[in-house]
């Protein structure tokens, strides 16, 4: 095997979700958006959906449509950036529901698809999606009265309990909806874990499915396995990779593993992380190539075949950290050719 293993626990997932489920009276949605944050959305969605999730959100139609495919008749799933221009065939024969961010989204879905459930998202404070509060006014009686499936805002900074943010946001959320008979849905995975405030009908958490934070309970759902290609003995002195930014200060020992920064192991993390053989920590040598990195193995027992990235001993969040960036953009960026191995569901 020459590419390394990715292997999705479809059991921790779905724990996850149950987990975050218990937590909230509210229905528990499942975020699926971007390939189900790049660890697969058919097997994702079909695990969930087993579990007992009913409603799907995903960023475009075109994602709707494969999930639709992966999932068939029934759940609800939701589409984030609404109905753009050309989707209406789409969004009519896979039977997805766009949550409508704008005015001009209303006339275009209204005028397209006329009888066709919709969503519709406001804008309490973010500045990236939805209706703002002085367009929402003018256009709430309408909108309304066309029976909207699901209103819904997004907080920016759930996962940091202390923001001032979170607070304001649901005030607006709460004043904007107020007197509209209709399910509401503002928590992400962090809004699930603020507080019941935050709940309304429909919660919407990604990342806490994925076993990231701030889902400090989250079982990890991921784990990357990279075979070594070559082993080799080094001198003291001696350099290793591009621009020889790591020299042996012992007699040491470097694997040269298959995988690097196309494959989502971002250049940033060089000089930075760590894999694991066994029980060992072996800290990456020198700079992360496109296909191969370097690793300092003095310390293992012998020369391994394969060494761990990501499981038990490091996690989606400590890579994170490793390279000064967040749970999200690790998961996403893991690359297309890894072999994909899912565990239960
Ligand atoms: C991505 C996204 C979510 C999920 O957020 P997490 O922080 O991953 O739980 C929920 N709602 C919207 C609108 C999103 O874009």
């Amino acid at each position: 095997m020459s590419t390394g293993t990715l292997t999705v626990d479809l059991n921790a997932l779905t724990a996850n979700w149950q987990v975050l489920a218990a937590m909230s009276r509210a229905e528990t949605g499942a975020v699926v958006k971007a390939d189900a944050y790049g660890l697969g959305a058919a097997r994702v969605g079909r695990a969930l959906a087993r579990a007992g999730a009913r409603t799907f959100f995903v960023a475009v139609a075109e994602e709707g449509a494969a999930l639709r495919q992966a999932l068939g008749p029934g759940p609800t799933i939701y589409i984030l950036s609404g109905h753009m221009a050309g989707d209406a065939d789409m969004l009519g024969d896979m039977d997805l529901t766009p949550i409508l961010n704008s005015l001009d989204q209303m006339i275009r879905h209204l005028e397209a698809l006329p009888a066709h459930p919709f969503g519709l998202q406001l804008d309490t404070g973010m500045n990236r999606l939805g209706m703002e509060p002085s367009e929402w006014s003018a256009v709430r009686e309408v909108a309304v009265a066309q029976d909207p499936q699901l209103i819904i805002s997004h907080l920016a900074a759930a996962e940091d309990t202390g923001d001032e943010m979170n607070r304001r946001q649901l005030a607006l959320f709460r004043e904007m909806t107020e007197g509209v008979d209709c399910p509401l849905s503002l928590a992400n995975t962090g809004g699930v874990l603020l507080n019941k405030a935050y709940h309304f009908d429909v919660t919407r958490p990604g990342i806490g499915l994925y076993g990231g934070r701030p889902f400090a309970d989250a079982r990890p759902v991921v784990s990357l396995d990279i075979p070594v290609i070559q082993c080799r003995d080094v001198a003291p002195g001696e350099v290793v990779g591009y621009n020889g930014t790591w020299m042996a200060q012992r007699p040491s020992r470097i694997a040269t593993i298959s995988a690097g920064y196309a494959d989502g192991l971002l250049r940033a993390l060089s000089g930075r992380a760590s894999v694991w053989a066994d029980e060992v920590r072996c800290p990456l040598a020198g700079r992360v190539s496109m296909d191969l990195i370097g690793v300092d193995i003095t310390d293992a027992a012998g020369d391994p075949k394969t060494v761990s990235l990501l499981g038990p001993d490091q996690t989606v969040d400590d890579l994170a950290d490793a390279a000064g960036t967040i749970g999200y953009e690790i998961l996403t960026s893991l690359g297309a050719r890894y072999n994909r191995r899912y565990l239960g569901g």
